[in-house]
């Protein structure tokens, strides 16, 4: 058999490498044996699955692979927000940005190469969608990034906000983020991994029911007419469905649905916008972020003046919205929202 065609340990979370090793005759529990040894002890070679019989590595190393996303370029920006690029196996890239914290690093992982939802303020939008990228090309960006940083402050937080949409490559991104919380694998806390959406209404239920991580709905605009003419996935899902989605999305706890909302210059950071804006999210339990909109080269649209994004975020915590400003981290890189391109060029 080709080795192309044999199957990879890093695509598998338990559930699928339990009926893996079961279908070599093998007990059950030998799956969270491999998983502790690839993902807690960071084996990226048979050899290394120290913990196991060297009959049964030789076996899976006639029977699968172990295969990784290769970090081929690093930049880091002036506040020290670094982005990755990787490159995958076909030959595609894709970028990751590992975004600092006071105590810890946060890192926003990409799920698809290119996106097809074309929301005109992205940079990855342009692209269109390349294709979906596997569960261990999602997964493997985390591992290798803490592997690159064995010292220091720890990956506390991932976000699935980078190039894709993560709804649109359903199967893949639920595989990867039960690796990311297993106890067997990264061990990571669902309260610690977001996913961040332009939009799925259906999607985000399903998406409770199977893995219920944070969420976080990039909005961009506080009605229909405008939503659609930025971001076109509100043609097919309009704001009424998304905020029901958003309503009956099983948030643990008191935990709370994100919006995100780019701030455009002259567009929609107008007081009437955040008028409009305060209107619609009525009876929604939700945080909101708000970024200053980062101009890329041939982006038609402009970055919002400081006194419109002050007088923006004053209006909202006037009627009692915290709205955050989320510093705009490697905008000197292009690794800001929006502006992750997979070439990883000074474009
Ligand atoms: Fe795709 Fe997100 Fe860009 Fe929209 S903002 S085009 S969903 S990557």
């Amino acid at each position: 058999m080709e080795s192309t065609a044999l199957p990879n340990l890093k695509d598998m979370p338990l559930p699928e490498l339990e009926a893996f090793i079961a279908g070599l005759g093998k007990e059950r529990y030998r799956a969270r044996q491999i998983l502790k040894s690839l993902y807690q002890q960071g084996a990226v070679s048979f050899d290394q699955m120290t913990t196991l019989s060297r009959e049964f590595r030789e076996e899976l190393s006639r029977r699968a692979i172990i295969d990784s996303p290769r970090i081929v370029k690093t930049q880091t920006a002036k506040d020290t927000t670094r982005k990755v690029l990787f490159e995958l196996k076909d030959g595609n890239y894709v970028e990751s940005v590992l975004i600092p914290g006071k105590t810890h690093w946060t890192v926003c992982v990409s799920t698809q190469v290119g996106c097809r939802m074309g929301c005109r303020f992205c940079l990855t939008g342009k692209q269109g969608l390349t294709r979906n990228l596997l569960p261990s090309e999602i997964v493997g960006q985390v591992t290798a990034l803490k592997a690159e940083m064995p010292e220091g402050p720890e990956i506390k937080n991932i976000v699935l906000m980078g190039m894709g949409e993560p709804l649109d490559n359903y199967d893949n991104v639920v595989k990867a983020i039960r690796i990311f919380t297993s106890d067997h694998a990264l061990g990571f806390s669902t309260r610690k991994v977001t996913l961040s959406t332009c939009g799925l209404a259906p999607m985000i239920l399903k998406l409770g029911e199977d893995v219920c991580v944070n969420i976080a709905v990039s909005l961009n605009a506080p009605e229909d007419k405008l939503r659609s003419d930025l971001m076109p996935i509100n043609r097919k899902y309009p704001l009424a469905e998304l905020f029901a989605a958003c309503r009956d999305y099983p948030m643990p706890g008191r935990r709370m649905v994100t919006f995100e909302y780019i701030l455009i210059g002259g567009v929609n950071d107008s007081l009437e916008d955040a008028a409009k804006l305060v209107r619609l999210l009525r009876g929604t339990r939700c945080k909101l972020n708000l970024i200053a909109f980062n101009e890329f080269p041939g982006s038609p649209f402009k970055s919002p003046t400081p006194e419109a994004v002050a007088a923006f975020q004053l209006y909202l915590a006037q009627h009692h919205y915290t709205a955050i400003l989320r510093a705009s981290k490697g905008s000197d890189i292009l690794a800001a929202c929006g502006q992750l391109s997979g070439m990883g060029s000074n474009l």
